[in-house]
């Protein structure tokens, strides 16, 4: 599919241009030669409308039953179903992943949405017993108003729907910002929804920049809660703004996420789930591996493994078949991803694959890059303190599997955390001492279950809620305690 899709903001159920008139234009990262689509670009004034909106069809969202909203979260699945291929290749084309991991991407937001809509049957409180007969107490689950969202290009439809199904199961309307690298997804989502039935301003979308349509999201007090996914700087900052009204703030930002390589783990296997969760996705994955923690005994036969597997790795674009690799985001990310392979070279480290940018050929329009394997890495070298959001891999050295553990803490983001080993004991162990809101063993760093809780730890997150899974209502709702005396 190709040829330049054109967009439109969302505002009170109405698709409508910016009122200043601005455009903002995505490019193929494969090719930059390629407009893929086209939006109105958003500001303050979209911004507010979009409020305005959401605030206003708060109270018949709100007075629906649980199980009425559930009904469009389902028929918005299926919709979405029905056009995988067509939104897993525009998703391609604008962020430049693999259509496999595209094609993985739009399912994951389908399955989302029609886990939601069954969890529709279950919303609601809990009967306690009360101390007294006669007496009934219980809990009602209600929604809280308008909330915003605020979301990073790297899962553009994944993320998305994985903040706005549950937040529109719990009776929320809702103002969402996608990222402006790659807001197809998002517009598609809310298409989908609006072909489900979703009534008018129940969801808002403003394509717009941070510093403008994000900020007054987080500065207007018509925003009850907010759900940010993104860099950890941007994160704290609106935590900050949220806090000085006490709005509800979840913000899940980035990882330093380690793989643990233990003396006695099957070295292949090790090799391949650190491949995939370090080079999949151009490892901008907020749980990528990005440091390999390997014990000293078996650093030269897994380091010899590991190069010769990302040596074989084929980069290009993510639409031709065969490719495993895609390129980066844009411009910006490939040159920051160089910037951090060249600082930690200067700082020690050695340079044992790749580091280069590939603009050969077919590559010559596109922000490709070798996949990188850095050895000789200590744990206070930048390369292994910093998230790069590259296919940069750094390789460390531990004496044994305490020091690997303390290395492994010794960041100030915790997101995932893996090990490979075939000792249970110790596998449990780093299960109770990693510090990491998602711990895998003998699995990659990347990779969630939607039906599981999701967040960080220290720096990667504010460490309030979860997301995901049936627990995420609990960031989109409020429970009111209701006490009943029936004995008199
Ligand atoms: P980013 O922080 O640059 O942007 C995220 C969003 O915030 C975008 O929509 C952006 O426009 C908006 N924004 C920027 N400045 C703002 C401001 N001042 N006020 C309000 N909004 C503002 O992040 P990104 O480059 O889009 O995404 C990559 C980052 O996201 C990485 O750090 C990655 O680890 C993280 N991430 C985390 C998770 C997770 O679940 N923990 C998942 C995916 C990505």
């Amino acid at each position: 599919m190709t040829g330049l899709k054109q967009y439109a903001n969302l505002i009170g159920g109405e698709w409508v241009p910016a009122t200043a008139n601005q455009r903002l234009e995505t490019r193929n990262p494969a090719d930059a030669r390629e407009i893929v689509a086209s939006y109105p670009l958003g500001g303050t004034a979209e911004a507010e409308a979009a409020l305005a909106a959401a605030r206003d069809a708060f109270p018949a969202w709100a007075g629906m039953t649980a199980v009425a909203r559930g009904r469009v979260l389902s028929k918005a699945s299926q919709i979405l179903d029905a056009r995988k291929t067509e939104l897993a290749t525009l998703l391609t084309r604008e962020e430049g992943k693999t259509l496999a991991e595209a094609t993985g991407e739009v399912q994951r937001a389908v399955d989302i949405f029609r886990f939601f809509g069954g969890l529709s049957y279950t919303w609601g409180g809990q009967t306690l017993p009360h101390d007294l007969p006669g007496n009934l107490l219980f809990t009602r689950r209600e929604p809280l108003g308008v909330v915003a969202l605020i979301t990073p290009w790297n899962f553009p439809i994944a993320i998305p729907a994985w903040k706005l199904a549950p937040a529109l199961l719990c009776g929320n309307t809702v103002v969402l910002k996608p990222a402006s690298p790659a807001p197809a997804m998002a517009m598609e989502l809310g298409a989908a929804l609006v072909e489900a039935g979703l009534p008018k301003g129940v969801l808002n979308l403003v394509v717009g920049e941070g510093r403008t349509v994000g900020e007054t999201l987080a500065n207007s007090p018509t925003v009850v809660a907010l759900s940010f996914t993104g860099s950890a700087g941007v994160g704290q900052k609106i935590h900050e703004q949220l806090a000085r009204r006490m709005a509800r703030s979840q913000m899940e930002m980035g990882g330093k996420n380690p793989t643990i390589v233990l003396a006695d783990a099957d070295l292949d296997l090790a090799v391949s789930l650190v491949i995939r969760a370090g080079f999949g996705l151009t490892g901008q994955a907020c749980t990528a591996t990005s440091r390999v923690i390997v014990e000293r005994g078996v650093l030269p036969a897994f380091t010899e493994k590991l190069v010769a597997k990302a040596a074989a790795l084929k980069v290009g674009n993510g639409l031709a078949p065969g490719v495993d690799m895609g390129p980066a985001v844009s411009e910006g990310q490939l040159a920051s991803n160089l910037v951090y392979v060249q600082g930690a070279v200067a700082q020690g480290a050695r340079l044992l694959f790749g580091g280069r940018r590939l603009n050969d050929g077919d590559r010559a329009h596109g922000w490709f890059m070798e996949p990188t394997v850095l050895g000789n890495v200590s744990p206070t070298m930048t390369i292994a303190c910093e998230e790069v959001f590259g296919p940069v891999i750094a390789v460390l050295a531990a004496e044994d599997f305490d020091d690997a553990l303390r290395i492994a803490n010794g960041v100030e983001f915790g997101l995932s955390a893996s090990l490979v080993t075939r000792d249970l004991k110790k596998a449990m162990l780093y299960a109770d001492r990693i510090e990491a809101g998602v711990v895998k063993i003998n699995q990659i760093s990347t990779g969630l279950a939607l039906q599981a809780p999701f967040g960080g730890v220290k720096r990667s997150s504010t460490d309030s809620f979860k997301e995901q899974g049936a627990g995420a209502v609990e960031f989109y709702s409020r429970l009111k305690t209701v006490y009943l005396d029936y004995s008199a």
